[in-house]
């Protein structure tokens, strides 16, 4: 490899588990419908949301008066979300930025979400604001080179690495622009099912039992 190494992330489910921010906007929810027995409603909520229910649909049902499916998907993505950081995720991202690595992050969502969970991880800590590249913002997905391309051309001769979680769609791109791709093994709490696709191209170069398994690759 050469000296010039850049790290490029998912977010969700790659810097902390998406769950956690359905919990997040859950209670929020919860909260704002019936603020007496919110918990008991976030816990009816968490129930729907296992059995595969559409939860929103089922709360304005239940609550016609306070309650429509587009406002409650729209407090769903805009609220600020209470999320931290893995202390493993904070260590690796600490040893990173002492190392004087660049890191950024390309992720596919909508910006108003994207953006408020970058700002409550504390992220801004180590990856800059510029190196966020969402999916909303550029009009491309991560199934397109464009995002990918924005750190060929912001950092010319380094070596790229990308951390995801997800084959369908966080590698194939990578892979075939010969950045060294990374996935990070679903510890059984991430959102999105991790089935191995059949095509080779679509899978990681490595995969990660955790996100510090990536310091090892470095030297
Ligand atoms: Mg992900």
């Amino acid at each position: 490899m050469r000296n010039n190494k850049l790290i490029v992330f998912d977010l969700d489910d790659t810097l902390y588990n998406e769950v956690d921010f359905l919990y997040s906007a859950y209670e929020e929810i919860a909260k704002s419908i019936d603020v007496s027995h919110w918990e008991s409603l976030l816990g009816m909520m968490l129930e729907m949301w296992r059995k595969g229910d559409d939860v929103f649909l089922n709360l304005e049902n239940l609550y016609p008066h306070v309650a429509t499916k587009p406002s409650l998907l729209s407090m769903y993505r805009s609220h600020k979300p209470t999320i931290v950081l893995s202390e493993t995720a904070k260590m690796v991202l600490s040893d990173l930025r002492q190392r004087e690595i660049p890191m950024g992050i390309i992720t596919d969502g909508r910006s108003v979400t994207q953006r408020n969970k970058y700002l409550a991880l504390g992220l801004y800590e180590y990856i800059p604001e510029h190196n966020l590249i969402i999916s909303e913002e550029t009009g491309r997905s991560k199934l397109e080179p464009f995002n990918f391309l924005i750190f060929m051309n912001r950092y010319p001769t380094f070596d790229y690495i990308y951390v995801g979680d997800n084959p369908c769609k966080d590698f194939v791109v990578a892979n075939r622009l010969e950045w060294k791709t990374f996935g990070l093994k679903d510890t059984g709490r991430n959102i999105h099912s991790q089935a191995e696709p059949v095509d080779v191209d679509f899978r990681p170069r490595y995969w990660l039992d955790s996100i510090e398994g990536i310091l090892g690759y470095l030297d």
